[in-house]
C-alpha cells in the first residue's frame, strides 16, 4: 500500500523532503502557513524530476499523490512518517510537536530535520517523546544519500531502526550517530572548516573564490569519494595510517588554524564576504546556481557508481530495490514470451543531455547495449557464465533514431528475439518515452569462446530459452526498419 509522508514547513529542506519522498512512490501532504510555499515546492519538484529519476539505472516507483490539506490535523493524520522542517527554533518546533502529536498515530515516526538541536531537547515536554527523532538530511535533499538519524534515551532502538529502514527504501544512506551533542557529525566538521575559511578572508590572505578553488580542484574531490581519514591512509604511503599519524600528527600542535576563535561578524567583514562572493557568481541566479549544482551532483554520483563507490553505491543498492518494482523481470521465469520482452525501465539522466538539450546520439546505443545485457543475462549469459569462459560478442547494430527525449524522461525498452540458435543471436529492440517510439535497434550477437576469441555453438540452457522466445515473438509483425533479414549470416 502507497504510505504516506506528512512534511511540516516546506522551505529549502522542506520542499526538499517532499521530492524525495514523492519521487520514490510516497503519498506527500504539506502543511506551510506561508502561500509562497506551494510555488517553492513547485520549482524543487521541477529541478527534483530533472535529476533524480536518473540519478540510478532503474527507474523509480510511479509517483504519489501530493496534497496540500491546509490543516497540520488533516496533514498529519494517517501518516506514517511526519517530518518537521521549520526554522531552527527550538521554543516554535517544540509547539509545533504539541499539534502534530495530538492528530498524528502513536506508532508513526516524527523526525526533526533540525541542524542542530539534540532528541533531548526536542523531546522536552513532549507526552510522546518516544516517536521524536532526528534525521539531518543535507541541501539538496533530493539528491544527496546522507542522513543522520539521532535518537535519545527515551527512543526505543527498534523506532530508530523502523526510521533507517524507511529513509534506505528512498534511497538514502542513514548514519546513525552514537550519541546526541549539538550539530550531529557533518556539521560540525563542517564548521570548523567554515571558521577557517571566514579568518581566512578576514585576515585578508585569500578571497572567498581563492577558498573555494582550494576545495573544489583539491581535497574536496578527494572527500567526495574517500573522505578524511581512507584519504590520510592513502597519504601515508605503504606504511599507511600509523605512519600518517606520526608524521603529521604533530603538526597539529604547531597550530596553523585558529582553532575555536570565531571572527567578529562585524560589517566589514559582512561586506568583504559578499561583496567577494557576488563577483564570483553574481552573474548567475540563485536559480541557475541550483541547477548547476544538480547537474554535477548527477554526473559525480553516477562516476562512483560502476566503481560501487560512496554515494555511488548506495545507488546501485536503491537500483537493485527498484529493480523489483520497474516491471522489467529478473528471472527467465519472469518472462510472458508471447510479449516483447520489457528490458529497461529508466529515466533520462542530467549528464546523456548534449548541447541541443535533449539524449544525445550515443545514449541511444548505450540504453540499447544495456537492453542486450538485461536479455543476456535473463537467458543465462550472466557474470558467472562468462567467468566460465564463454559469452556473445556484438557484431553489427542498426540505429534508427525517430524522436527526441529530455532529461528526466522515462525510457522503456521493449525487445523481441528473432532468431536465437547455433552461434547466432538477433535481437529487435524498441526505445519508448511513455507511449512515444524513440528509436529502434537490431543487435546482430555470436556466441564466443573467450579463450580463442572464436565464435562457438551455444549451449542448449541458452539456446532452449532463446527458442522459447523466438517462438512467442513469432506472431508478431515483422519489425518496420529491419537492416538485415531473418536468416541472414552475419558478415
Ligand atoms: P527555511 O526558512 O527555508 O524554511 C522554513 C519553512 O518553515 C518556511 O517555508 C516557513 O514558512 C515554514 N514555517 C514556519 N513556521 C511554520 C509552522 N508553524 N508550521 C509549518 N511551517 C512553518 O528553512 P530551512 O533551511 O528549510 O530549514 C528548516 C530546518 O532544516 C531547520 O531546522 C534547519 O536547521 C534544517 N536544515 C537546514 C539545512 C539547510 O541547508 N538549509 C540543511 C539541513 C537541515
Amino acid at each position: 500500500m502507497t504510505r504516506t509522508a506528512a512534511i511540516i514547513g516546506a522551505g529549502v529542506i522542506g520542499a526538499g523532503w517532499a521530492a524525495r519522498f514523492l519521487l520514490n512512490g510516497w503519498n506527500v501532504r504539506i502543511f506551510d502557513p506561508e502561500p509562497a510555499a506551494r510555488d517553492r515546492v513547485a520549482a524543487v519538484l521541477d529541478a527534483a524530476r530533472l535529476a533524480l529519476p536518473g540519478l540510478g539505472d532503474v527507474a523509480l516507483p510511479p509517483e504519489g499523490d501530493l496534497s496540500f490539506p491546509g490543516l497540520i490535523s488533516e496533514t498529519v493524520r494517517g501518516a506514517d512518517w511526519v517530518q518537521e522542517s521549520v526554522p531552527e527554533r527550538i521554543e516554535l518546533k517544540q509547539k509545533i510537536y504539541q499539534a502534530l502529536q495530538s492528530s498524528m498515530e502513536e506508532g508513526a515516526i516524527l523526525a526533526s530535520s533540525t541542524s542542530g538541536f539534540t532528541p533531548t531537547e526536542l523531546q522536552a515536554g513532549s507526552p510522546r517523546a518516544g516517536q521524536i527523532i532526528v534525521a539531518h538530511p543535507f541541501n539538496p535533499v533530493y539528491l544527496l544519500p546522507l542522513v543522520e538519524v539521532v535518537g535519545s534515551d527515551r527512543n526505543d532502538p527498534k523506532v530508530l531502526d523502523r526510521a533507517t529502514e524507511v529513509l534506505t527504501s528512498i534511497g538514502m544512506a542513514p548514519l546513525r550517530v552514537r550519541s546526541e551533542v549539538p550539530a550531529h557529525i557533518a556539521d560540525r566538521l563542517l564548521e570548523a572548516v567554515w571558521r577557517e575559511a571566514l579568518w581566512l578572508v578576514k585576515d585578508g590572505v585569500a578571497t572567498t573564490a581563492e577558498i573555494d578553488d582550494a576545495i573544489r580542484m583539491g581535497f574536496g574531490l578527494r572527500w567526495a569519494q574517500m573522505g578524511l581519514f581512507e584519504t590520510y591512509r592513502i597519504a601515508g604511503g605503504d606504511g599507511g595510517m600509523a605512519h600518517f599519524l606520526h608524521q603529521f600528527g604533530p603538526a597539529l600542535k604547531w597550530p596553523w588554524t585558529k582553532l575555536m576563535d570565531v571572527p567578529e561578524m562585524d560589517d566589514d567583514l559582512v561586506d568583504r564576504i559578499a561583496t567577494q562572493s557576488d563577483a564570483q557568481s553574481g552573474t548567475l541566479s540563485i536559480r541557475e546556481l541550483e541547477a548547476q549544482r544538480d547537474r554535477n551532483l548527477v554526473g559525480l554520483i553516477r562516476a562512483l557508481g560502476p566503481n560501487a563507490w560512496g554515494a555511488g553505491a548506495v545507488q546501485q543498492q536503491a537500483d537493485a530495490r527498484n529493480l523489483a518494482t520497474s516491471g522489467v523481470p529478473e528471472r527467465f521465469e519472469d518472462i510472458d514470451p508471447t510479449r516483447p520482452v520489457r528490458t529497461i525501465r529508466r529515466a533520462v539522466p542530467l549528464d546523456w543531455i548534449d548541447y541541443n538539450g535533449h539524449m544525445t546520439e550515443a545514449r541511444y546505443l548505450h540504453v540499447f547495449g544495456d537492453a542486450t545485457d538485461r536479455m543476456m543475462i535473463l537467458i543465462g549469459c550472466d557474470r558467472d557464465y562468462v567467468a566460465a569462459g564463454q559469452s556473445f560478442f556484438t557484431v553489427e547494430t542498426h540505429i534508427r533514431h525517430i524522436d527526441e527525449v529530455r532529461a528526466g524522461a522515462p525510457l522503456t525498452v521493449l525487445t523481441r528475439v528473432l532468431e536465437g540458435e547455433g552461434k547466432k543471436m538477433h535481437l529487435w529492440h524498441e526505445l519508448y518515452s511513455d507511449d512515444r517510439l524513440l528509436a529502434t535497434a537490431e543487435h546482430m550477437l555470436l556466441h564466443v569462446d573467450l579463450q580463442t576469441r572464436k565464435s562457438v555453438e551455444m549451449p542448449p540452457v541458452l539456446s532452449n530459452r532463446l527458442a522459447t522466445l523466438v517462438g512467442g515473438h513469432a506472431d508478431h509483425p515483422r519489425p518496420d526498419g529491419l537492416a538485415r533479414a531473418v536468416g541472414d549470416k552475419p558478415s
